[in-house]
């Protein structure tokens, strides 16, 4: 509906899908949402929406929701499965220890929903066998901002996309994943023509509509393009000398590592041209304000850690970061992976960025929560956690909002995982997902439009997400639920009213003694009552009078030295290669008017018509060979599973590759679901899987 015509009465939020953030307006007829556009005052969109949210509302239907707590497919009361709940884990920590407990979050939770569930697990279970499934999408660049700044730190604005005079988008299709961020640097590009874009990417997307040039690379070769980078600067007087001495360290092992890289060596492990090579770094080397963009295709890689670290190297080399118009910036995928970041959502993290393998800031959380324990060490990692639940060491398990077994590499693995668990625990909104299944207790919690918190968007920037319509049947939120089972397990520290409250306390936790965070101090939003919570705008941290919120402008690092820190990369191929057996390379990714596993876009009419049906994109050379036209059905099979969609003969994918989107689960196209394809190959330092790069072979099914 024409959102001009119900002024009448408007809620403010923030969209419930990518980690751009846009700010939505919703206008309310009697009672009902009526129609969206975006929050014109926002400053992640400034009034616009894509495709996705401009449809928002369509996925607001009670149908397929579930309404009321379930044990064994049974209705029961709240009080039932609460109660079961909290004797299964005291029963199971009792038997086995607190590591034999298990908790799975998701990027879809809001902040204060995720600041609950650490303090439940690390602080008073005793485990940080806490992991999300942002460990699928951005794991490996959390880890090389740590490792280079010493805290997870996005450096870059939105704003700096609009200030670039090269925007370098690596392993992203923005187009496609963050389309309001692409269409603020497609404005940018026709404000100022002069801005280059290059778009390194194996495929040509989308994204390459506004790109001045595409180098279509071999897949998993990215390091090798920032290597060369660094050895090429050094050579042509490219290095910002003053820079690198005052302000990082380590710069001479590193630049040992890269001068392995010439400009011919990375054309040929890359299988460019030399020119396209050289004209990058021309560009590079003369361009005083560069931006490298990228997201799942550099991440999500057996060596996403490093790949990420190879374009910070760059920018430190070069000093071209920390201004305006320059930086490493990663965008995430999820609305929320960033506010999970803050508030130590990941195994291995701590709340407001500390860091959980130092015993100071372990004992000063502990402190601050008044708590009976604290985890001493970091915890399994996504896929580590489904493994441990396979050999029977994880005996309980609690998943919110996410649906490992359309997402996690490996599906027989995650399948075994959840039959042997003794106690799965599973909190959705929907009442149907490949993962349900697998729940001995099933809990209804609210949705989007009906949760209140807080999230994060890729920028810093925090939002509001309010719960503008009413909760539907017996939902609950889940830091409702989590406090109700904490309680009943005898843990104080769980007694909040209102979702401000937990707000209140995770921001006096940032600003907490001398906690290792440079950056994170929300101290200075105060102590909010509920309707200044409810009223809150919009805030950049780090935050700072006159609003700027550019991050180390002192250029004190948050290592223990104050300096950043260059780490050497040896770049490396994917784990999964290819074999006469299996002689394909398949990428996956994400589709334009879908999310997910499609649980919510999936109710949009509009949205699925954009794309019915899973397809493969395969190259018209392969198409010849394995004697496949437009629309043929196929199969890929790869060492752990296979799925069936039709062909689509695109030269947008190389020889050799194919492409098949992420979206399809059991409950539209059981046959279609990439991730049964993926192995359980993950980058060593961030856990992250490698899901870009599986080898498959593909065969046309015939029905003679
Ligand atoms: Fe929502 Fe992302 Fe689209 Fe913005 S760009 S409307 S956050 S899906």
């Amino acid at each position: 509906k024409n959102a001009t015509e119900h002024k009448n009465c408007i809620g403010q939020t923030t969209c419930a899908y990518c980690g751009v953030g846009c700010g939505v307006d919703i206008h309310f007829e009697k009672g009902e949402p009526v129609a969206i556009e975006g929050t014109p005052s926002h400053p992640a969109n400034y009034g616009k929406l894509c495709v996705k949210g401009n449809h928002l509302l369509e996925t607001l239907t009670s149908e397929d929701r579930l309404i009321t707590p379930q044990i064994d497919g049974k209705s029961v009361s709240w009080h039932l499965a609460t109660d079961m709940i909290a004797d299964r884990l005291i029963e199971t920590i009792r038997s086995h220890g607190p590591d034999s407990v298990a908790f799975y979050l998701s990027g879809q939770l809001l902040t204060e929903d995720y600041y609950v569930a650490n303090k439940f697990m690390k602080g008073y279970v005793g485990s940080a066998n806490v992991d999300t499934n942002s460990r699928l999408c951005m794991s490996s660049a959390v880890a090389a901002y740590i490792r280079a700044f010493g805290e997870d730190i996005v450096p870059c604005s939105y704003s700096d996309l609009e200030q670039t005079d090269l925007l370098i988008i690596i392993g992203s299709n923005a187009a496609w994943t963050h389309p309001v961020l692409y269409q603020r640097i497609e404005r940018a590009k026709q404000i100022n023509p002069a801005m280059q874009i290059v778009l390194i990417d194996p495929r040509r997307t989308a994204t390459v509509e506004i790109a001045d040039k595409h180098l279509a690379l071999k897949p998993g070769t990215d390091a090798a393009i920032y290597n060369g980078l660094l050895n090429y600067l050094a050579n042509y007087d490219g290095l910002d000398k003053c820079f690198i001495e005052k302000h990082t360290e380590n710069f001479d092992g590193c630049l040992a590592e890269a001068k392995q890289w010439s400009v011919n060596r990375v054309a040929s492990f890359c299988e460019l041209k030399v020119q396209e090579i050289e004209s990058l770094y021309d560009l590079f080397l003369c361009s005083p304000r560069v931006i490298s963009f990228y997201s799942m295709g550099i991440n999500q890689s057996s060596s996403g850690t490093d790949k990420c670290q190879s374009i910070i190297n760059a920018h430190l080399a070069s000093g071209k970061l920390l201004r305006p118009g320059c930086g490493p910036f990663s965008i995430t995928g999820q609305p929320n992976a960033m506010g999970g970041r803050e508030v130590g959502g990941m195994s291995n993290m701590l709340t407001s960025h500390m860091d959980i393998e130092n015993a100071t800031h372990r004992e000063q959380v502990k402190t601050f929560w008044q708590s009976p324990t604290i985890a001493s060490k970091a915890g399994l990692k996504a896929v580590d956690m489904f493994e441990q639940m396979r050999s029977g060491q994880i005996k309980a398990v609690w998943i919110m909002a996410t649906n490992p077994m359309v997402s996690l590499p490996n599906r027989p693995i995650i399948t075994e995982a959840l039959k042997a668990c003794e106690t799965v625990i599973v909190s959705d909104c929907v009442a149907r997902n490949d993962t349900l299944e697998y729940a001995n207790v099933v809990l209804p919690v609210s949705g989007w439009l009906e949760k209140d918190g807080t999230v994060t968007n890729s920028e810093r920037v925090i939002s509001r997400q309010r719960g503008l319509i009413g909760p539907n049947g017996e939902v609950k939120h889940d830091w409702q639920i989590i406090c109700e089972v904490a309680k009943k397990m005898g843990f104080d520290g769980f007694d909040y009213q209102h979702v401000h409250e937990i707000f209140n306390e995770w921001t006096a936790l940032t600003g907490y003694k001398n906690n290792g965070s440079r950056q994170l101090d929300l101290s200075a939003i105060g102590r909010l009552s509920q309707s200044e919570y409810n009223n809150l705008k919009p805030q950049q941290w780090p935050i700072k009078p006159g609003g700027d919120s550019r991050v180390f402008v002192d250029r004190q690092f948050s290592t223990s030295s104050g300096r950043a820190h260059f780490h050497p990369v040896t770049p490396r191929l994917p784990i999964q290669t290819t074999s006469e057996q299996f002689p394909i390379v398949m990428n996956s990714g994400r589709l334009r008017d879908h999310w997910h596993t499609m649980t919510r876009t999936g109710r949009s009419a509009r949205l699925h018509a954009h794309t019915e049906h899973p397809y493969i994109e395969i190259n018209p050379s392969m198409a010849r060979t394995l004697d496949i036209v437009d629309g043929d059905l196929i199969r890929a099979q790869s060492s752990t599973g296979e799925v069936i969609a039709n062909a689509r003969v695109t030269d947008s994918v190389r020889k050799g590759q194919c492409f098949m989107p992420i979206h399809w689960s059991k409950q539209y196209a059981s046959h279609a679901k990439v991730s049964a394809l993926y192995q359980s190959v993950i980058d060593p330092i961030s856990g992250q899987p490698e899901s870009k790069h599986t080898a498959v072979r593909i065969e046309k099914m015939n029905y003679a």
